[in-house]
């Protein structure tokens, strides 16, 4: 007992590492002192520094949620093609680096050869940023995986090739309130059912005044349900955001048929490096149809294909839509303008989170 209270047992540390050490060393060599850059095919990117040295760098796409096998094939690729370095992109791409031309080639034909696609640089859709789903989070309203792949299998030329004014970048969302949401196309689960109650659960799991705080509309209120303390939701007031089922499970809001899709355009990834411009709601009430979403799917590739055609060299999708106007945006893309579109709500330049910019 006595020796335990002399050496107490260390902390243990956790958190990101040090990246440096994980570096391709060329990398390392050269930080901070890039002297230009150019794209010479979809896929690759060549990076010149200061010193004369150059990085190749080519970009594979892979699902966000790697199986093991997948894995060992990719690492076992980096080793004999890419000096034995690889990194993931926050899109959950692949990126291999050599400091060759000649190696660009060989290390391409073995990534196309295992059935992996290069692809996703410059003004091409790169691969759809998409939320955990299932596998790590507990509040899914669906399988953002499963979306991602399912679109992705028919965006595969696009990924493949620089067909766009310039690069599109969509997201997934798998519940409302969180991550994802914010691409040039996002896609995001919509409820549009008010919490069913489990009041018989309540009172073992919830704490009650952390989900009455939680709701943004103050729509829930304590109760006492057969003799049980629980809790009730105004459904009048409730804006079906979902925010009370996370911190109480008893609130169920995720529903196979009445939590569908939405889709919306310009989200902040549009304008980082523009001035804010906005987030609006194309199209809602899409079935959340597994396990290959056709109907989101379609809407998607009708927006990708008017942009494809409409769009100025350089436009991003909010650039596009500002110049030819909203109701011009459903002319082209076909889609239906209702009079839910039109954003009459005074408070919305300011409040929603339309850019990456910081405000105060
Ligand atoms: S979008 Fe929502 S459900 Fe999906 S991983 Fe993020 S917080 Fe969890
Ligand atoms: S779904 Fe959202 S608005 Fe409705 S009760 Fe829950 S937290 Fe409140």
């Amino acid at each position: 007992m006595s020796d335990q209270k002399a050496a107490p047992r260390p902390p243990i540390e956790s958190g990101c590492p040090d990246g440096f050490q994980y570096m391709h060393p060329s990398m390392r060599k050269n930080y901070g002192q890039w002297k230009f850059h150019e794209h010479p095919r979809p896929g690759v990117l060549r990076h010149v520094a200061h010193s004369g040295d150059e990085i190749w760098t080519v970009r594979v796409g892979t699902q966000r949620i790697l199986d093991s096998y997948s894995l060992r094939k990719l690492t076992s690729i980096g080793d004999e093609f890419a000096d034995g370095y690889l990194r993931f992109t926050l899109r959950s791409n692949v990126e291999y680096m050599v400091t060759k031309e000649a190696q660009v080639a060989p290390l391409i034909k073995a990534c196309e050869d295992a059935g992996f696609i290069v692809g996703g640089t410059a003004n091409s859709v790169a691969m759809i940023s998409h939320t955990q789903g299932w596998l790590h989070c507990d509040i899914p309203g669906t399988d953002a995986s499963g979306v991602v792949k399912s679109m992705m299998d028919e965006l595969i030329d696009d990924f493949k090739e620089c067909n766009m004014p310039n690069r599109v970048h969509l997201t997934t969302s798998c519940c409302q309130i969180n991550c994802g949401g914010q691409g040039d196309i996002a896609i995001n689960v919509q409820h549009t059912k008010p919490p069913k109650i489990n009041h018989d659960l309540v009172a073992n799991v919830c704490e009650r005044p952390t989900v009455v705080a939680r709701c943004p509309v103050a729509a829930i209120r304590p109760a006492q349900v057969n003799g049980k303390p629980s809790l009730e939701v105004d459904e009048k007031k409730c804006i079906c955001c979902g925010a009370c089922f996370p911190p109480c499970p008893p609130m169920q809001i995720n529903d196979p048929i009445h939590s569908q899709l939405a889709i919306w355009v310009g989200g902040n990834h549009s304008n980082a490096r523009g001035k804010p411009t906005f987030q609006k709601l194309v199209a809602a009430g899409i079935p959340n149809n597994p396990p290959r979403w056709p109907e989101a799917t379609a809407i998607v590739k009708q927006i990708l294909k008017a942009y494809r055609e409409g769009a100025k060299d350089w436009e991003r999708i909010n650039d596009w839509i500002e110049r030819i106007g909203w109701p011009q945006f459903f002319e082209v893309t076909g889609l239906p303008f209702t009079k839910y579109h039109i954003d009459n709500w005074k408070g919305a330049r300011a409040s929603l989170n339309a850019s990456t910019h910081i405000r105060f």
